[in-house]
């Protein structure tokens, strides 16, 4: 087997000028080697996306943890979703604000519940018992996201053109086979700025915005209303399964259904050889993968690929 994993960091326009590059290329890496120390010492993939999720979340240039957008209301509502390709195990949870890394919290929810969506106050309960840490109040709070918020709101308000979408949303992921072939995805998002209280995407959804099974594992960013519509995740995997499509011929499929009901974003898939799919249809995509020799590579606009081997 050939231990690979692959990262984002969300999707959209992000103008040059707006953002740093290497900030961005910096936090990606860190991610991808949080991950692939897991890999090389022969982990299993769902600790690898897990700690490539968590290391992204902590970091505050990404939609996701610290750094997560805002809703109407001002508040932060996360999602995330784990997914175990070798057992279909799942856990996720929607609309939270405490846990301090929301990928945890799936992950307690998978592991320690019967369950595999858990929302609400029950879930802060559950989450709290099990000893998932919780964040100190205003630590998902960055000036660039309320500023985001302050934007929207007003460009409503006077009809006038809507926020640049690398304002407006982000996620971030990862999907990892290991050594073993064993395949998973994680998830996690502040989701949309402004979204309504109460939304919830594509992230939290195994089938959608998350999927993992022994053919292929998903992790998606984008419009998340979008990928529910398509099921991006199962598309992928049943294409390849029932269809008997390779990885890029099943991603390409998937993107034309996402372009046919007029949504915006990408992903990042893996199949059970460790190769890679990273498409997108906005202008660029916070992505990376990690081989495993180490060589990682990252990528914003659209960058070529490295060659796999
Ligand atoms: N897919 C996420 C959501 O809809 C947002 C994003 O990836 O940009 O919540």
């Amino acid at each position: 087997m050939n231990p690979t994993l692959a990262i984002h960091g969300g999707a959209g326009t992000m103008p040059p000028g707006s953002m740093d590059p290497a900030a961005y290329r910096a936090g990606l890496h860190r991610a991808l080697m949080a991950g692939h120390k897991i890999l090389a010492a022969d982990g299993p993939a769902i600790e690898a996306v897990t700690a490539a999720v968590v290391a992204l979340e902590d970091d505050p240039l990404f939609n996701a943890g610290r750094g997560a957008v805002f809703t109407r209301d001002g508040q932060h509502e996360m999602d995330a979703a784990v997914m175990d390709g070798a057992t279909l195990g799942i856990g996720a949870v929607a609309g939270i604000c405490g846990p301090r890394n929301p990928v945890l919290a799936a992950r307690a929810t998978m592991e320690h519940s019967p369950h595999v969506l858990l929302v609400g106050l029950g879930a802060l309960d559950f989450l709290r018992a099990h000893g998932v840490a919780f964040a100190e109040p205003g630590y998902f709070d960055t000036p660039g996201r309320r500023e985001a918020l302050r934007t929207m709101l007003a460009a409503e308000a006077s009809f006038s053109a809507d926020l640049d979408d690398a304002d407006r949303h982000g996620t971030v992921g990862a999907v990892a086979l290991d050594r073993f072939g064993n395949l998973a995805a994680a998830t996690s998002t502040g989701g949309m700025t402004g979204k309504l209280p109460g939304r919830v995407g594509d992230t939290p959804l195994a089938g959608a915005g998350t999927w993992a099974d022994a053919a292929c594992a998903l992790s998606a960013t984008g419009h998340g209303e979008s990928f529910i519509r398509i099921a991006a995740g199962h598309e992928l995997s049943a294409r390849m399964r029932l269809a008997h499509e390779d990885l890029d011929t099943a991603a390409a499929a998937v993107m034309a259904a996402l372009a046919a009901v007029g949504g915006t974003g990408g992903f990042v898939a893996i199949d059970r050889t460790g190769r890679v799919s990273l498409p997108f249809n906005t202008r660029g995509m916070y992505r990376g993968f990690v081989h495993a020799d180490g060589a990682a590579w990252t990528g914003i606009y659209q960058e070529a690929m490295q060659a796999w081997s």
